[in-house]
């Protein structure tokens, strides 16, 4: 489905499509003008996986990086990385975005903007965060439940219960997932 999310479709749908993890990642991007490898592959394995070709890709990040990179430096230092994980440069593997699970694991620095914000985000931040998202402070009390119980993915599919007033009944394993199941119940 490459091909089938064009670069102006991405800040709209990150609103009300993109899991938490994602939608961070696009706010970061937004206010810092740069991210760390981490949130770079997490990030852009994910936009791949939703549609985004690589030529928006290319544009997505020069645009993200323009205020502190200029063109040449992002050529020199970044755009190698986007079309390797589009599978046109190395050993031309097309890589896939990550699961859960393997965010989950991750290990994330105090730098980083990746990782699952159910598992990495401190609570009082976690809250801060989906307060500044519209969630209703009861529902924040339930997913901060179910996080200090250790259950990060049903805390993200009690996010999406809670955001789209809908259920998503496999549960969430997988960003993309999340994103595919998120349009099904939108459109
Ligand atoms: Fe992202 Fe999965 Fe965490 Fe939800 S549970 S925020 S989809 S990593």
């Amino acid at each position: 489905n490459v091909g089938s999310i064009q670069l102006d479709q991405v800040d709209l749908l990150s609103l009300h499509s993109f899991p938490p993890c994602m939608r961070k990642l696009r706010e970061h991007l937004r206010s810092n003008h740069h991210m760390r490898h981490g949130g770079r592959m997490q990030f852009g394995l994910f936009l791949k996986g939703i549609g985004l070709s690589l030529e928006d890709a290319l544009q997505f990040w020069r645009d993200g990086f323009s205020e502190k990179t200029d063109a040449g430096k992002f050529e020199k230092n970044y755009a190698y990385n986007i079309r390797h994980n589009y599978g046109k440069e190395g050993k031309r593997v097309n890589y896939t975005p990550y699961s859960c699970l393997k965010i989950i694991m991750s290990s994330v620095g105090p730098d980083d903007a990746h990782g699952c914000p159910f598992r990495h985000s401190d609570l009082s931040h976690l809250k801060q965060q989906l307060l500044a998202w519209n969630v209703p402070v009861a529902g924040i009390n339930e997913v901060a439940e179910l996080v200090s119980q250790g259950h990060y993915q049903l805390a993200c599919a009690k996010y999406f219960q809670l955001s789209h007033g809908a259920q998503c009944d496999e549960g969430i394993i997988h960003p993309n997932q999340y994103f595919v199941q998120s349009q099904n119940v939108l459109r």
